[in-house]
C-alpha cells in the first residue's frame, strides 16, 4: 500500500477547469504529473491554462521564474490512458458523471500498478459506487478540491464504503503535501461541502427567477448581509452552471426535499437553544 513517501507522480483525469488546477499545484509541489483528456485540444487547453496562471503567480512574485518552468516541465499532457501506467495517485477530475466516471476507473484499474491510489475529485457522487467499478475498492478515496484550486486551501477527503484507513491518512498527507488543509466527510450525497453549499445556490437562482432582487442585488445581498467573498449566481458562474446543475440533480435524487426547516432546528428553539446569545446553541459559549 502507497504512503506518502512512496508517491513521486500523479495522475490528473481531465484538463477542464479543475484537472488543470490539480496538475499545476502537484507540479509546483514537486511532483511529476501526466494529465489526460480524451482530445489533444483539450489536453493543450489545460496546458495554456496552466502557463497562463504559473505566469501570474510569477507576476506578483509567489514564485519565481525558475520555479515555474521546473514546474511545467513537470507536466506531461496526453490523451493516452495507457500514459498513466506508472502513476503513483491518480485524481479524476472528468466530468460528473456517474457512468463516464466508472468506465474511467475501470480502465484505470487496468493500466495502473496494483497499488496506485485511484482519487476521484467528484462534487457529490458516490465514492463506493466509481470505486465499485474497479477490484481495489479500499485504494479508491475522494480528494475533493476547491475552485480554483491553486489558490484555495481546502480539501475535502470523502471516505468510501471499503476506502482503507491508510488511504485515506494518504489522501490527507498528499493534500497536505501540497499545501492544502483537509477536512473529511462520509461518503454521503453532496459530502459537506456541497451537500450544504448546492441548495444556497439553487436558491439563489430560484430567487432571481421569482423576481426577488436582480442578480445584482442577490450578490450583493448575501456577500454583504452573510460576509461571504462571492453571491450566488456569481458563485454559480465561478464553478460553471452545468456543474451546478449535475451536483444540484444528484442532490436531489439521492435527498429529495431540503427546503423544510430541519426538525433539529425547530426542537433547538423549542429547548430554548438559540446560539450564542443563550450560551448554547450548535456550540457551547462562555
Ligand atoms: P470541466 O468541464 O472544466 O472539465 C472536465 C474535463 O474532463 C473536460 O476537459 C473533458 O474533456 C474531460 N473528460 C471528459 N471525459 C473524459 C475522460 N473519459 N477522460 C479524460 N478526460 C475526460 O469540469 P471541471 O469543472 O474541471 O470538473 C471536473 C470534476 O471536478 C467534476 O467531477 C466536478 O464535479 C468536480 N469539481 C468541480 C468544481 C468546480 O468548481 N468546477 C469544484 C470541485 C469539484
Amino acid at each position: 500500500m502507497r504512503d506518502i513517501e512512496t508517491i513521486e507522480t500523479v495522475g490528473v483525469v481531465g484538463a477542464g477547469t479543475m484537472g488543470s488546477g490539480i496538475a499545476q499545484v502537484s507540479a509546483v509541489s514537486g511532483y511529476d504529473v501526466v494529465m489526460r483528456d480524451i482530445e489533444p485540444e483539450f489536453v493543450e487547453n489545460g496546458l495554456d491554462t496552466i502557463d497562463g496562471s504559473l505566469s501570474k503567480f510569477v507576476d506578483k512574485e509567489q514564485i519565481t521564474q525558475d520555479e515555474a518552468d521546473a514546474a511545467r516541465e513537470r507536466i506531461e499532457g496526453t490523451t493516452d490512458l495507457a500514459d498513466l501506467a506508472d502513476c503513483d495517485i491518480v485524481i479524476e477530475a472528468a466530468v460528473e458523471k456517474m457512468d463516464i466516471k466508472q468506465d474511467i476507473f475501470a480502465d484505470l484499474d487496468e493500466v495502473t500498478d496494483d497499488e496506485a491510489v485511484l482519487a476521484t475529485n467528484t462534487s457529490t457522487l458516490s465514492i463506493t459506487t466509481i470505486a465499485s467499478a474497479t477490484d481495489r475498492p479500499e485504494q479508491v478515496v475522494g480528494i475533493h478540491f476547491m475552485n480554483p484550486v491553486q489558490l484555495m486551501e481546502g480539501v475535502e477527503i470523502v471516505v468510501g464504503e471499503k476506502t482503507d484507513p491508510g488511504v485515506v491518512e494518504l489522501a490527507h498527507d498528499f493534500s497536505e503535501a501540497l499545501d492544502k488543509t483537509t477536512w473529511e466527510s462520509d461518503d454521503k450525497p453532496g459530502f459537506v461541502s456541497n451537500r450544504i453549499l448546492m441548495p444556497w445556490i439553487n436558491e439563489g437562482v430560484r430567487a432571481f427567477d421569482e423576481g426577488v432582487a436582480t442578480k445584482e442585488d442577490i450578490d450583493r445581498g448575501m456577500k454583504l448581509g452573510t460576509n461571504v467573498p462571492m453571491g450566488p449566481l456569481e458563485l454559480a458562474d465561478h464553478i460553471g452552471l452545468d456543474v451546478c446543475l449535475d451536483a444540484t440533480q444528484t442532490l436531489h435524487e439521492e435527498l429529495g426535499d431540503r427546503y423544510k426547516p430541519a426538525y433539529l432546528l425547530k426542537r433547538k428553539v423549542d429547548a430554548g437553544d438559540l446560539g450564542k446569545k443563550t450560551g448554547q446553541g450548535f456550540y457551547e459559549y462562555d
